[in-house]
């Protein structure tokens, strides 16, 4: 599988690094920050790797990997992630180190087996470690007339959003919770191509923070876990201004917890931001089709 020896000592390196990481990560924030770069050089070298065989072209700031099948439709996903880079690097106030990996996956059965979801799972595109991995648009748009799809994939794609969950966790390190994360891709994606992902109709209340920082995925209404996360950062944004986000960002990427980030940048708790937001926020809001303006 290796070519050299140190190319197989490396990897095991940095996988026992990185797993010395994650442990410590359950600890505090700060080591979680320290061991974020071995993380994600390992999971950028392993995804490098896995498609070193595969096709690829080049942008800017870009590298995009993809399937033989998908050779045709190759440069409008490599097009769509130069044209999110500018606007959603200016909006979150970093621009990434080196050139950002993409995978195209053809299929969603090819893409879930890279996660070990069942085949069903209905992701578009995925974050993770440094890479972002796209679904093909010709697994999801029905049409093949090229600038059809072109339009659908620019307004409705899943780029611009995994580009920015990349910022979010090169600019905090690692150091933050799901739904920062999901709600400032969602943000950044609002604001770039005008799409809004569905409201939940049966939403009864919000959930409680403490199960939006440490069960996202568990919990049972995903639709409406993360229009909460969208409506969170907006309401971030809408009180205290973007660039008091992004200054809560620099400061979890220093290793600061999310309450003390907030104490001190816009001067309040995260409990107490938690209150604020469920009294001040109708929940009409989670269930209707548009969310933005609070
Ligand atoms: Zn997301």
């Amino acid at each position: 599988m290796f070519h050299n020896w140190w190319q197989a000592a490396a990897a095991a390196g940095l996988v026992v690094l990185a797993a010395v990481g994650i442990t410590a990560a359950h600890t505090s924030a700060l080591p979680r920050t320290l061991s974020y770069s071995l993380i994600r050089q390992a999971c950028e070298w392993h995804a490098g790797w896995q498609t070193r065989s595969w096709p690829e072209i080049k942008s800017d700031h870009f590298r995009l990997r993809y399937r033989p099948e998908d050779a045709e439709v190759a440069p409008l996903v490599l097009q769509t992630a130069e044209t999110a880079y500018e606007p959603a690097a200016a909006m979150l106030q970093h621009q990434p180190a080196g050139e950002t990996l993409i995978v195209l996956y053809p299929d969603r059965e090819s893409l879930a087996r890279q996660f070990g979801w069942a085949a069903s799972e209905s992701a578009m595109g995925v974050y993770w470690g440094g890479v972002v991995r796209v679904l093909s648009p010709y697994d999801w748009v029905t049409s093949r007339d090229p600038q059809e799809i072109a339009a659908i994939f620019n307004s409705a794609g899943p780029v611009a959003h995994e580009f920015a969950h990349l910022l979010v966790d090169e600019k905090a390190r690692g150091n933050y919770p799901r739904w920062l994360t999901e709600g400032i891709a969602q943000y950044v994606e609002r604001q770039l191509t005008g799409f809004v992902m569905p409201g939940s109709p049966e939403a009864a209340g919000w959930y409680a923070l403490q199960e939006m920082d440490y069960e996202f995925d568990n919990l049972a209404d995903q639709t409406l876990a993360y229009r909460q996360s969208a409506l969170m950062v907006d309401y971030l944004v809408e009180r205290y201004g973007l660039e008091s986000l992004n200054l809560v960002l620099d400061r979890l990427g220093r290793g600061a917890t999310l309450d003390q980030a907030f104490r001190e940048i816009i001067d309040t708790s995260s409990a107490n931001l938690a209150v604020a937001f469920a009294r001040e926020v109708p929940l009409s809001r989670a269930r209707a089709e548009f969310a933005s303006n609070l």
